[in-house]
């Protein structure tokens, strides 16, 4: 997607330990209008399906997938970071290795809300070493829900998340993939 590459190589900061900061447009300031096109982008990728519902994950992906739903007219849930050894209720669970933090975490989402009738597009800003998207996939799972495909924004190219997860047979969808960055060599996009 043209403008989003035109737009990471422009307010895009490349940091050491391979992070890029896009808090001015992506995922602190976030800008709506190309949130919109974004959305639209998912949307066309996969107008082949039917979906029933986005899945997410907070804080990030929240916004983003909030936007798409708008194209696809579904109800979006988020799958929430729990903080506590005590998970009560009836949730499904799954275990995610933050990138940008380093810390493993659980994430939990209400059984009442991933149906076994569901048609589910996960929606992320970054897919890595794919660890967010694996536990996200695995709520899906639990749920004997259908996994439709993901759609992720940035995509870094040079961690193995992205072949991991295709080679597990799911479709992912990503809007820019980041070949290579350096804080003194910018950004190289896949294409
Ligand atoms: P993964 O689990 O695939 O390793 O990483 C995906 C998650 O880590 C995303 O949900 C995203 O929030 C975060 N992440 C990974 N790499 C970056 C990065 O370079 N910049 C930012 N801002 N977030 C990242």
């Amino acid at each position: 997607m043209q403008l989003l590459k035109d737009r990471i190589l422009k307010d895009g900061k490349v940091r050491s330990g391979n992070v890029l900061k896009v808090d001015s447009f992506l995922n602190h300031q976030m800008d709506i209008e190309l949130f919109e096109e974004i959305g639209k982008e998912f949307k066309r990728r996969f107008a082949d399906q039917t979906i029933s519902k986005i899945l997410t994950i907070e804080a990030s992906g929240i916004g983003i997938a909030c936007i798409a739903a708008r194209y696809f007219h579904v109800p979006v849930v988020f799958a929430k970071k729990n903080q506590t050894k005590n998970i009560a209720g009836d949730v499904y669970t799954g275990q995610v290795e933050s990138f940008t933090h380093g810390r493993v975490y659980d994430i939990i989402v209400a059984k009442e809300f991933l149906r076994p009738e569901d048609r589910v597009l996960i929606i992320d800003d970054f897919l890595a070493n794919g660890a967010a998207l694996l536990g996200l996939t695995k709520l899906v799972r639990d749920a004997k829900a259908t996994l439709i495909g993901a759609g992720i924004v940035i995509e870094k190219g040079f961690k193995d998340g992205g072949k991991l997860i295709r080679e597990s047979g799911v479709r992912v969808e990503s809007l820019a993939i980041i070949e290579s960055m350096s804080e003194e060599e910018g950004i190289v996009f896949k294409d």
